[in-house]
């Protein structure tokens, strides 16, 4: 903090943090040595605000009112006061804070012990502590009063159909609540969704995650049906993209690599990051890029996934770094054996055996490009062209040639085997 000039402005022993027995100063306001001087009444507030860390309030005053003492000199210009008389535009700059200054008033108003009032922009959660539920019902009905009374006397109206409601609570009967607002009857729900966020009843998050799942399972259902699929209408691309996340793998997995998809892989988020602080921070172009490189093949050598690709390319470099050829959609399945292999489908939980469809082996990538005799013919095909037989070496060997030629003669083999493959399997 003293290397960068920043100071801390917390004062007092008052913790800023909160659980069960458990205080402690967690949060922490860092100021430069200018603004120090313009922040002033900084304190911890008790304000309920439904978070194990507290409010912390203070104000940043125009000018600096540090040890000179200066009041504030008045600005520059003249200003008129208008009064305001239309509501506030949608999307203009000033919007929001017409806005704050508004609603502040109302966040401001009198309300009975143990009530209080969040706002974040126009959505305003009203928070009730009560023991009983009759008190509680009373309580908040005050309170949605007092509201209500504010609203109208600024010609602004409740919504009592988009009000929702939901008790927190641990008891596990609970009688017959309901709110009166506007004459409008509203009764708790199990859970409500607030700022993006489904509060349940006991506060498991259950809801939550639930909903969360749903939507995650439709965008993948969303991206699934943008994709050639190697088991019809199915999440497993997006299972293999979270799978490739945590892959160093110079192969793209076929779930981002599509048709005409021009990547040779990209190295693992961490040491792009890496590569890029240190270029900020002066390192040479070069070197960075070669610094990434060796950390690249460290962490892939020394990797336990993507073997099956380790063994087709033990050196990144040669890959990376090949004169001609690009990975596609039917390439990629077969170097990272993700794809139309059952035993790689079984382990996804999309096939429920492991077996190949044509002659019962174990179903892998290299089974299916280099033993399966279903593919027999397609092998000799090669064997024709190139004067040697399809094995692994060979490929690569051909792959990484540099070559048009060889390139495309090794393309098309395992394109042919792969395409048929992934049609048979959605048949
Ligand atoms: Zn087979």
């Amino acid at each position: 903090m003293a290397q960068n000039d920043l100071l801390i402005l917390n004062e007092g022993n008052k913790p800023t943090f909160r659980r069960g027995d458990y205080t402690a100063i967690l949060d922490l306001t860092i100021a430069t040595p200018n603004l120090r001087d313009r922040v002033v009444r900084w304190e911890v507030l008790d304000k309920e605000n439904l978070s194990d860390h507290a409010y912390i309030y203070f104000e940043v005053s125009k000018v600096e009112m540090g040890p000179t003492g200066r009041n504030p000199t008045k600005a520059e210009g003249t200003s008129k006061n208008r009064t305001i008389n239309s509501g506030v535009p949608q999307g203009s700059v000033l919007g929001p804070t017409l806005w704050n200054v508004m609603y502040d008033e109302l966040l401001g108003i009198q309300q009975p012990p143990g009530v209080t009032l969040i706002g974040f922009a126009d959505d305003i959660a009203l928070v009730v502590v009560e023991r009983g539920e009759t008190q509680l019902m009373n309580k908040a009905n005050d309170a949605l009063q007092r509201i209500s009374t504010w609203m109208s006397g600024k010609g602004l109206q409740l919504a009592p159909e988009k009000t929702e409601a939901a008790l927190l609570t641990t008891k596990r009967k609970i009688g017959n609540v309901q709110f009166q607002i506007q004459g409008v009857t509203v009764r708790p729900k199990k859970a409500v969704k607030y700022l993006g966020v489904w509060l349940d009843t006991k506060l498991t998050f259950a809801e939550h995650i639930k909903r969360t799942i749903q939507k995650a399972e439709k965008t993948t259902a969303a991206l699934a049906r943008l994709m050639p699929n190697v088991g019809g209408a199915t999440c497993i691309q997006t299972t293999a993209a979270i799978q490739c996340d945590t892959f160093t793998s110079p192969i793209r997995c076929p779930c981002v690599a599509q048709r005409g998809w021009r990547n040779s892989g990209s190295p693992p988020i961490e040491l792009m990051i890496q590569e890029r602080w240190e270029k900020y921070t002066g390192v040479n172009a070069n070197t960075a890029k070669e610094n990434l490189m060796r950390s690249w093949e460290e962490k892939w050598n020394n990797s336990t996934n993507g073997r099956w690709t380790y063994r087709l390319i033990p050196n990144i470099r040669a890959w990376i770094d090949r004169k001609y050829g690009e990975t596609d959609y039917y390439l990629t399945q077969a170097l990272a054996g993700h794809g139309c292999f059952k035993k790689y489908l079984y382990d996804m939980a999309r096939s429920d055996t492991s077996a190949c469809p044509y002659c019962g082996d174990e179903d892998t990538a290299e089974h299916t490009l280099f033993h399966c005799p279903h593919w027999n013919d397609k092998r000799a095909e090669y064997a024709e062209v190139a004067r040697k037989p399809f094995t692994v070496e060979n490929m690569m060997r051909d792959l990484t040639s540099g070559e048009e030629e060889t390139w495309e003669r090794t393309y098309q083999t395992i394109r042919s085997i792969i395409e048929r493959k992934g049609r048979d399997e959605n048949r």
